[in-house]
């Protein structure tokens, strides 16, 4: 897959709108992209699976906080969260220790970016509903989990079925394992 120039995406009422770019060679895929079932992150983002990926402050613009819409809430002393203070859309995860990138809520990201773009001319109808193909889209290479943190949290039958790499709470407490 070829690396796109720049995807797009933004809060659910529009009022925050950002790029990113990919201007190195090593910036795509990006690998820094993992579920967290931790509590905190569930809460923020009211998803079970809650799931960003780190990015350069320098690759997207605005800046988000350059958007008054644009909203951060502390959750610790490591970490805040950011959010539009007009529709509530959770954007954005912000570790303290590395304030030059910003992990950003994939579902974030725009439709078309995700599922790729909409063909209606070719859409067509049966006993399911109508099916529109869909063309482009990075979905699998933007959002392909590449780890997942609070395993402990999983919750059996539900939030259990992935593979790959697993912690049991944060990187930095201990061993990934798979299974
Ligand atoms: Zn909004
Ligand atoms: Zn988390």
């Amino acid at each position: 897959m070829t690396r796109p120039e720049s995807i797009a995406g933004g809060c659910l009422c529009g009022a925050i709108r950002f790029k990113i770019t990919f201007p190195k060679e090593e910036d795509w895929p990006p690998q820094s992209n993992g579920i967290c079932q931790c509590t905190m992150c569930r809460k923020h983002s009211g998803s079970l699976l809650p799931q960003c990926c780190g990015f350069p402050w320098a690759n997207i613009t605005p800046h988000f906080a350059s958007n008054p819409a644009y909203k951060t809430y502390s959750s610790s002393v490591h970490v805040y969260r950011g959010f539009c203070g007009t529709c509530g859309s959770a954007l954005t995860c912000n570790e303290k220790s590395t304030p030059d990138i910003v992990e950003i809520n994939l579902g974030a990201f725009d439709e078309d970016v995700l599922c790729g773009t909409r063909d209606e001319e070719k859409a067509w109808e049966d006993e399911y509903g109508r099916h529109v193909p869909r063309t482009g889209g990075v979905g699998k290479e933007l959002c392909y989990p590449r780890y997942h943190l609070f395993w402990e949290n999983a919750i059996p039958g539900v939030t259990d079925d992935f593979a790959g790499k697993k912690y049991l709470q944060d990187r930095a407490k201990g061993e990934a394992f798979t299974g």
